[in-house]
């Protein structure tokens, strides 16, 4: 089961990518964290990345393709994996296509005017990485699942996520028609709670396992 998940930031990717790796027994491979994890550990990759960063660039195409691809070599990968956060663009997509073929992508589609309003009442558990949107709170600042004080993340606030949406959206799109050419695309309603969502991907998925 080799599955890539799409969508806009704050379309509830990062959760529903968690949840279809516990339940189908799958790795999640996330991009980010992988970077975030050797950026904090001063690796040469990370040093590499933070360059970028630093400068206000995307890490090139070249080192992310690099990394997925040692990424899905581990033996954890033979069953299958969900990707989340690779690929970003065409360009991308066509390189990943030459180093493993993927049964499904899954594009989890949320109206660009609830974006804005799950980022920026976003919270984020630094110890076990759960997101919470304030609505939901109560009031309250800690993980229900580890106790530690949530945070907002710093590219939450209205400007940067209104950035973000736009480079999402002249980037990552296109990639919702190449994928759609390919026969590979599942589109999702995201505008429902995390539950609702997380039942349509399984059917989708459970769909094309039963058909194997
Ligand atoms: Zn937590």
């Amino acid at each position: 089961m080799n599955i890539v998940i799409l969508g806009a930031p704050g379309a509830g990717k990062g959760t529903q990518a968690k949840r279809i790796a516990e339940h189908y027994g799958i790795p999640h491979i996330s991009t980010g964290d992988i970077f975030r994890k050797q950026i904090s550990e001063r690796t040469p990759l990370g040093v590499l990345a933070q360059s970028y960063i630093d400068r206000g660039n995307l890490v090139p195409d070249d080192v992310t393709l690099e990394v997925v691809r040692n990424r899905l070599a581990e033996p954890d990968c033979k069953e299958g994996y969900i990707l989340d956060g690779f690929p970003r663009n065409v360009f991308q997509a066509e390189a990943l296509g030459g180093i493993t073929a993927l049964d499904a992508v899954i594009d989890i589609h949320v109206p660009v005017s609830r974006l804005m309003a799950r980022l920026t009442g976003r919270r984020v558990c630094p110890g076990c990485g759960e997101s919470y949107h304030v609505d939901t709170l109560e009031g309250k600042n800690t993980c229900a699942k580890c106790g530690e004080n949530l945070y907002r993340r710093a590219d939450d606030n209205e400007a940067t996520v209104a950035e973000r949406l736009s480079v999402y959206a002249s980037q990552t799109e296109p990639l919702i028609g190449f994928y759609n050419s390919l026969g590979l695309l599942k589109t999702i309603d995201g505008d429902k709670d995390k539950e609702s969502v997380f039942a349509k991907i399984r059917s989708v998925l459970d769909g094309l396992y039963d058909n194997h």
